[in-house]
């Protein structure tokens, strides 16, 4: 039996109901990958990358999993394929998105997983809600805190609390 480790992982999606997508993939990764610590609240953020398409909803988890980073890995993508997310171009719209942020403090390079996630030090969408649930945590390549990345981030993309639309 592994010992259990706190992954950091954002859920994001722009394409359809996106408040419920996110609520069935917190309930596929708590059924699968493990017990759901903290929860952001929702964030919507402007499409970074390629901007001409709809605003994201934003949501960043603390995940305590047994699985080692690559079957969690799995078990995100497989979020995806529940959520019915096709792949076109890079960055483009989709249903749902699981990326892993942190695992641990572990620094994993390895073919198809790359945490701490690439390009979370350049990203405002993740990292205000990372820093809501865990903003103390450090980051183990930069040597900085959450809260540090994004003090420094440079992303103007604009980023703000979601509240569902009243009718
Ligand atoms: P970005 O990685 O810039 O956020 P994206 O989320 O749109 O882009 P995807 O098409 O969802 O990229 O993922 C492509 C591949 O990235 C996945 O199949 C997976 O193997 C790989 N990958 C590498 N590192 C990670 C990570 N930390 N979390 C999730 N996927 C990762
Ligand atoms: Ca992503
Ligand atoms: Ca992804």
């Amino acid at each position: 039996m592994s010992a259990t480790k706190t992954a950091y992982l954002l859920l994001g999606s722009n394409l359809g109901d996106r408040a419920a997508l996110l609520r069935e993939a917190r309930a596929y990764l708590a059924a699968t990958a493990g017990e759901i610590a903290a929860a952001s609240a929702l964030y919507e953020t402007a499409a970074w990358g390629r901007e001409d398409q709809p605003a994201f909803l934003n949501q960043a988890l603390a995940l305590r999993t047994t699985l080692p980073p690559g079957l969690l890995l799995a078990h995100c993508l497989a979020a995806e394929q529940h959520a019915g997310r096709e792949r076109s171009e890079r960055w483009g719209s989709r249903t749902l998105d699981v990326d892993i942020l942190l695992y641990g403090s572990e620094i994993i390079d390895q073919p198809g997983l790359t945490v701490p996630h690439p390009r979370l030090a350049e990203r405002r969408f993740a990292l205000v809600p990372l820093a809501e649930i865990g903003g103390q945590v450090q980051h183990p390549v930069l040597g900085l805190t959450v809260a540090e990345l994004l003090a420094r981030c440079p992303d103007p993309l604009p980023v703000q609390p979601w509240l569902e639309e009243q009718l």
